[in-house]
């Protein structure tokens, strides 16, 4: 049995975090391969070391002096040092890190000395091997993940090696210099670990017992979720979600590994399994509810419209000349409607109108703004009688105005658009009908 170990910035953050950590690891001999991110939040307020590093680069760039945000990261890492009682130095690393910045700032390459030092400090106070993650991952030239090389290299040298810290975030771009992925990296690398050496499972501990079934912020107390698959997951992160990486499932879910989200406060807990599939029924008819507030809605209505050909082409074609994303497009007969994130439209809408204008000829275009859409998602929907109704009474009961709907073809999930100011309500709504009352 092997287990590839992800741990979390705040698991992290200082030498007591390190400890429980390390007693969590030797607690299981298949916990073989450790992905550390570097030191978090120690509490509400505090700074992570990456954000101190993108401040050094920030500096430096500038020409400005970066000694402060330089010297509280040694300081970080010293107290863990000494907390640890680990005989390491990092002096020689600072050194480099200084002169780099001094010299010819690298943005990934400062980033990426946050995981880096603390693999380092890992790999001594376990007396695991280290393996520095630019020899072994690697990205392409569009700056992708080079999955085919990384697994034949990293794969290789994890055969020779028992165990091993390899810390999260960054690999070798394809200039051969440091990059590193998106915030929030090492929950990727975790799982390129873990698909390469074909682990049995990827435990990615972090500081929240696994994923809720809602928003802990809306909801009080939400339901845990003990298994989810990889799509519905999918569904749920992007409606903002969080807890792990968007891009950190693709890599195991190639190889059928299963993913546990652990919590490194409370091992005792079992967590969130992601699997591919599973015949588990979740404890409730939906598995979770998410969702995301500021999206606009652009109508497009003109007569016949059911019966032009390429009508939504064209409309799409304007939407993707001005280089917006769209999200999800319910139609009716003679009307289409086209759901963007305020955000990315606000400033080009009247130049989307115009070419949806010139390229579709329609008979009328309104925009509507301040709209939420709430994603509810289970597997288990599909088998099930009645859950929109149940969706769309509990709504009715909470007063709340049902802007949109949308089901996608799968049935994993139903989208219901509402004004923003109902977001909350409508969460607890749909929260408290499958959950709480079990109707
Ligand atoms: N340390 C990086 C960040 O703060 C990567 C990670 O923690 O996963 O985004």
């Amino acid at each position: 049995m092997i287990k590839v170990v992800k741990f979390g910035g705040s698991s992290l953050a200082d030498a007591k975090q390190f400890r429980k950590v390390g007693d969590i690891i030797r607690a299981d001999e298949s916990r073989v391969y450790v992905v550390p991110s570097a030191p978090g939040k120690r509490f509400s307020g505090d700074t992570k070391v990456t954000d101190l590093l993108y401040r050094c680069y920030d500096a430096a760039k500038e020409g400005k002096s970066f000694r402060d945000p330089l010297n509280d990261i040694r300081s970080r890492y010293n107290e863990i040092i000494k907390g640890l009682g680990l005989t390491v130095s990092l002096d020689d690393k600072f050194a480099e890190i200084e002169k780099s910045l001094a010299s010819s700032p690298d943005k990934d390459y400062t980033a990426s000395r946050g995981e880096y030092l603390n693999g380092i400090l890992m790999a001594a106070y376990l007396g695991y091997e280290f393996i520095d993650p630019s020899e072994v991952i690697f990205f392409t030239e569009e700056g992708s993940l080079d999955a085919r090389k990384t697994k034949q290299i990293l794969g290789q040298r994890l055969q020779q090696v028992k165990k091993a810290v390899i810390p999260g975030f960054f690999g070798q771009g394809f200039d051969g210099r440091v990059k590193t992925f998106s915030r929030g990296g090492s929950d990727i690398t975790g799982s390129i670990v873990a698909g390469a050496c074909r682990a049995d499972v990827y435990e990615n501990w972090t500081d929240v017992s696994g994923f809720l079934v809602a928003d802990p912020r809306i909801v009080d107390n939400p339901a845990a979720i003990k298994t989810i698959t990889y799509k519905e997951l999918r569904e749920l992160s992007y409606m903002g979600a969080g807890v792990l990486h968007e891009d950190a499932i693709f890599p195991v879910r190639r190889e059928g590994i299963p993913i546990n989200i652990r919590n490194t406060n409370r091992p005792e807990d079992d967590g969130t399994w992601i699997v591919e599939s599973t015949c588990q029924k979740s404890g409730y008819t939906i598995t979770g509810i998410a969702g995301k507030k500021d999206f606009c809605a652009v109508l497009i209505s003109k007569d016949m419209m059911n019966s032009e050909v390429g009508f939504g082409r064209k409309v799409l074609q304007a939407f993707e000349e001005s280089g917006i994303s769209f999200e999800h497009m319910p139609s009716g007969i003679d009307t289409m409607t086209v759901v963007v994130h305020e955000s990315e439209f606000m400033d080009k809408e009247q130049q989307v109108v115009s070419t949806i204008h010139r390229l579709a000829d329609p008979d009328a275009i309104e925009i509507e703004s301040d709209l939420a859409l709430i994603a509810v998602v289970g597997r288990g929907m599909k088998a099930q009688r009645g859950t929109a109704g149940r969706i769309f009474a509990a709504l009715a009961h909470a007063h709340v105005n049902v802007r949109m709907i949308d089901q996608g073809s799968s049935e994993l999930n139903i989208i219901i658009g509402v004004e923003n100011r109902d977001f909350e309500t409508a969460i607890r709504a749909i929260y408290d009908i499958f959950v709480v009352t079990q109707l």
